[in-house]
């Protein structure tokens, strides 16, 4: 038995883990499969119990690749890590790239990530041609647009209910070097973020705005949009980036407000005109990745980040005037643009805005959660299911109508609910 988490280290559950390169051999009679644990709530957890999980990394091979047409097939296990690593050099990216590399392609597919480029690229499934999978009665099947269309869809942003993904087949996208070219500028105000943040859109690959909630007075709601794009041109250096080695271990100090007050108003000084610049991929993709270890900082509690959807440009105001109010102070925050809805009929995004926030855990989180979930409900919005430990089974349901559709299918395929998470029994009533 050993102690599982997800990133946020909440909640914490005692679990079998089966690890091998033979994914399809460890996921008979499992719970869920599960990849590197990068999602931060209970998604990638069991239910309480004592259940059996399946850990995919080992099961890492690429199976397949065509320099002329980009088509990838690997073993879900694969890392993004990995395949940057392989690839950049080469001259290839993955089309869409989480805020950390340390993420496997079937938890890319299960939670059908997005990256700053959703407003041009969408998510990671909709560069997706085709899976293999193994389903609860044991049959391995391949599913595409062309065959099993529906199990296909609902295993995009599925979160791993509706099959084991035993491999992915997806669409490598040629960059032109390895390097970013990056502007960045200040916003001083909330109402200014999401108009400047779509209309950089029209012209930036990748955006993306890191919001400061918790300076004072003014200084609230403070931005950095950041714009980036692969470069081009003759005057880039002639070596091949290299991912930053995270160095230190974290020392056992937890993350305070202060600290992270200073930090923020060190950042926005810093940024507080249009800068430009060329900078690693590692860098504008993961800036957290390096650091080792980053979710200790938020102590033995651990922390939960918070990530929802907006509709209307004009939510986002309101949003934060809430955060406000109730004193909701996260220590990181992060907003995005949404573009069109993809073909996961359970994926997060939709157009609008997404903003992302860290909370440390303490005694009124729940409420927290339950108010800010309270006002995506109004506003038509949804949560991220990849991020979420806390949403309450009503809130799901009332902000997820795709949810009788998508559970249709799951059951279809498993009448039991054989596969389930600690999340499933949370939000959807799962058995134990
Ligand atoms: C620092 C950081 C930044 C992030 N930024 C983003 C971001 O910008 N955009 C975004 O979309 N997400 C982001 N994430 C979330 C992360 O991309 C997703 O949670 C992703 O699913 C994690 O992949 P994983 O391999 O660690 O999967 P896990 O966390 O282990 O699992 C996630 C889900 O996938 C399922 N799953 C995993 N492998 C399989 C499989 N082989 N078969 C069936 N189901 C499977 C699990 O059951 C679970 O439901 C971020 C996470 C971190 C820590």
């Amino acid at each position: 038995m050993k102690r599982l988490s997800g990133w946020g280290r909440y909640p914490q559950i005692e679990a079998h883990e089966r690890r091998s390169e033979d994914l399809a051999r460890i996921c008979e009679g499992v719970v869920l499969t599960r990849g590197l644990g990068r999602s931060y709530g209970d998604a990638s957890l069991p239910p309480a119990g004592g259940h059996t999980v399946a850990a995919s990394p080992l099961a890492d091979r690429i199976l397949e690749y065509s320099p002329a047409s980009g088509v990838l097939r690997a073993e879900a296990g694969l890392s993004l890590e990995a395949l940057n690593r392989s690839f950049l050099p080469r001259g290839c990216v993955v089309p869409v790239s989480p805020g950390t590399q340390h993420v496997t392609l079937g938890g890319m597919v299960a939670a059908d990530v997005h990256g700053k480029n959703h407003h041009v690229d969408g998510c990671f499934g909709e560069h997706v041609r085709r899976l293999v999978m193994l389903m609860p009665d044991g049959r391995i099947l391949e599913v595409s647009e062309n065959h099993e269309r529906e199990l296909f869809h609902a295993t995009l942003g599925g979160m791993g209910l509706t099959g084991h993904i035993l491999e992915v087949e997806f669409r490598m996208k040629p960059v032109p070097s390895p390097w970013i070219r990056t502007e960045t500028e200040p916003i001083a105000d909330l109402e200014a973020l999401a108009p400047r943040l779509s209309k950089a859109g029209e012209t930036w690959p990748y955006t993306v705005a890191w919001v400061d909630c918790l300076g004072r007075g003014a200084s609230y709601g403070r931005s950095v949009l950041i714009k980036g794009r692969w470069a081009d041109g003759g005057d880039l250096p002639g070596r091949t980036p290299q991912p930053t080695i995270p160095r230190r271990r974290p020392r056992p100090l937890r993350l305070r407000a202060w600290f992270v007050r200073l930090f923020n108003a060190l950042h926005h000084w810093r940024h507080k005109a249009r800068r430009s610049a060329l900078e690693s991929p590692y860098e504008f993709f993961y800036p957290l990745d390096g650091v080792r270890n980053w979710n200790r900082f938020y102590g033995k509690r651990g922390f939960t980040q918070y990530q929802c959807v907006l509709p209307e440009e004009t939510a986002l105001p309101r949003f934060f005037e809430l955060l406000r109010r109730e004193r909701i102070r996260p220590f990181l925050c992060v907003v995005k643009d949404c573009g069109a809805q993809g073909r996961g009929m359970l994926s997060f995004p939709r157009p609008g805005v997404t903003v992302a926030l860290d909370l440390p855990m303490h005694g009124t989180i729940q409420r927290e959660v339950d108010l800010m979930n309270e006002r995506v409900i109004e506003e038509g919005g949804r949560i991220y299911l990849a991020k979420d430990a806390l949403t309450r089974a009503e809130h799901f349901r009332a902000m997820e109508p795709r949810l009788d559709a998508w559970s249709r299918v799951r059951l279809k395929w498993d009448p039991e609910r054989t596969l389930r998470s600690a999340q499933s029994v949370r939000l959807l009533g799962d058995p134990a």
